[in-house]
């Protein structure tokens, strides 16, 4: 059996599956936000009944993310019914925005964009917070109201996006049937150049097959250039198998992934057993595909869908209105120090917007001193606007008033991780995704640009 497979047999309590089985999975956590939350709960309620208890109050994450520094009063409102259910239900793990269980989110709009305004619970992008806070476990069961939940495979979990309404199902139950994904087999060779990150794995990747090339299909990414990945490099590559259409991403289990996890889960008192799932002598892949790292070059996927593959050497002459550095995929603190080391003492020419996933990122980044400076200041000092305010921000669009959003048809290099059309923003604004430092040499020459040519 395939990485996937193995743990789709444990959980579903079978010796043995195989592609195309259908089975109901055992959730080991649900995770849900502030768009999908209250649409959940909604199917919950209907479903199981107004008094109903959830399966388990203990395995249920709730984490406000997309919509929150906003005046859109209806997008407050969401904290507020997540806040609610809360408390009905008892669930141990939710990462409020303000700190007064009994208060009220509003947002408000005459303190600026900059500066925070959450509380000491507040997370930050739900993907990234689940790592950080402990929340992936190898070789467990997670399921999220959102599409980049597929990031924790990058922990030896099997970790898929499912809608409102598996989700208010498994709420209820605790499982789901799951039909067992084909898997595509990625080895990954040699390591990666200077200049060329992560995220231009998984651009190639993409480019290669389309971005429906791996529709409902397993994405298994090993090899020693997989083993040579930092956790994060890992997290970017698994958050974005879902842009190829894949079911899910998944890394085997290593020395990495044991101390990440034994960090997290000991800093947050979340469970900490686990039992991660190895590879078999016996796989079987839908498709098998080698891709050697040395060989790849920093790549841009153009507007206006992911699989639209270019060099970003191709692309010297295209200008550019802004750039823009966030989200579970490009905001991690590893994205703004790859970021920070291209522009630094240096000017960028273009609107250039940085969000970082979380707070505690926020906080790594002010304190990571470089030659006296932090690296929060040397991004300030280049002329990239921060803010405080982690979470989603314009990586969807959002409402009007959202951090960074494109309300005109501008074009935009992004180190987020979807750009089909109106992502985000106006819908005829077009996003161009690449790496962090590639969008950071794109925002000081205001054209699409190699880092390695800085
Ligand atoms: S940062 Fe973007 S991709 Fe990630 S969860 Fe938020 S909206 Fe989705």
């Amino acid at each position: 059996m395939t990485l996937t497979e193995k743990i789709l047999a444990r959980a579903s309590g079978k010796a043995q599956v195989k592609a195309g089985d259908n089975v109901w999975v055992k959730a080991d956590t649900l995770m849900t936000h502030d768009v999908c939350g209250p649409g959940t709960i909604g199917v919950f309620k209907r479903e199981f009944g107004e008094d109903a208890k959830v399966w388990d109050n203990k395995r249920i994450v709730i984490i406000p993310d997309h919509y929150i520094f906003t005046a859109d009063s209806r997008s407050n409102r969401n904290v507020d019914i997540l806040r609610e259910f809360v408390k009905e239900q008892g669930i141990e793990y939710f990462y409020d925005v303000i700190d007064d269980p009994d208060g009220k989110w509003v947002f408000n709009p005459s303190q600026g964009l900059l500066k925070k305004q959450y509380g000491s619970q507040y997370a930050g992008v739900c993907h990234t917070a689940l790592a950080q806070k402990g929340h992936t476990r190898p070789g467990e069961v997670l399921f999220g109201t959102d599409s980049h939940t597929c990031m924790a495979g990058a922990f030896n979990q099997f970790a898929t996006g499912i809608g409102n309404t598996d989700a208010g199902f498994v709420m209820g139950t605790g499982k789901l049937l799951i039909k067992v994904p084909e898997t595509m087999h990625f080895r990954l060779e040699g390591a990666l150049q200077p200049g060329v990150m992560a995220k231009d794995i998984i651009l190639h990747i993409i480019g290669e097959i389309g971005f429906d090339g791996a529709t409902y299909r397993a994405m298994q990414f090993d090899g020693e250039g997989a083993r040579s990945l930092s956790v994060d490099d890992r997290m970017t590559v698994a958050n974005m198998a879902i842009e190829a259409g894949g079911k899910n991403g998944i890394f085997e289990f290593d020395e990495k992934t044991e101390a990440y996890v034994k960090y997290r889960t000991g800093l947050n008192g979340t469970p900490s057993d686990y039992l991660p799932v190895e590879r078999d002598a016996q796989e079987t892949f839908f498709s098998e595909h080698v891709i050697d790292l040395s060989q790849l070059e920093p790549t841009v996927a153009c507007h206006p869908d992911p699989g639209n593959r270019r060099l970003a050497k191709e692309l010297s002459d295209m200008d550019l209105d802004r750039a823009y550095i966030g989200s579970c995929t490009g905001g991690k603190t590893s994205d703004f120090l790859a970021f920070a080391e291209v522009i630094r003492g240096k000017s960028v020419t273009i609107d250039t917007f940085g969000v970082p996933a979380t707070p505690e990122i926020v906080d790594e980044l002010k304190t990571t001193d470089w030659d006296g400076k932090s690296v929060w200041q040397i991004m300030t000092d280049a002329g990239v606007q921060m803010t405080e305010n982690a979470g989603c921000s314009a990586c969807l669009g959002g409402p009007v008033d959202t951090f960074g959003r494109m309300n005109k048809p501008l074009k935009c290099i992004s180190a987020t991780n979807r750009n089909f059309p109106g992502r985000m923003g106006h819908k005829e604004s077009q996003v161009f995704l690449a790496s962090p430092a590639t969008v950071a040499a794109s925002a000081l020459t205001g054209k699409v640009t190699d880092p390695r040519d800085l």
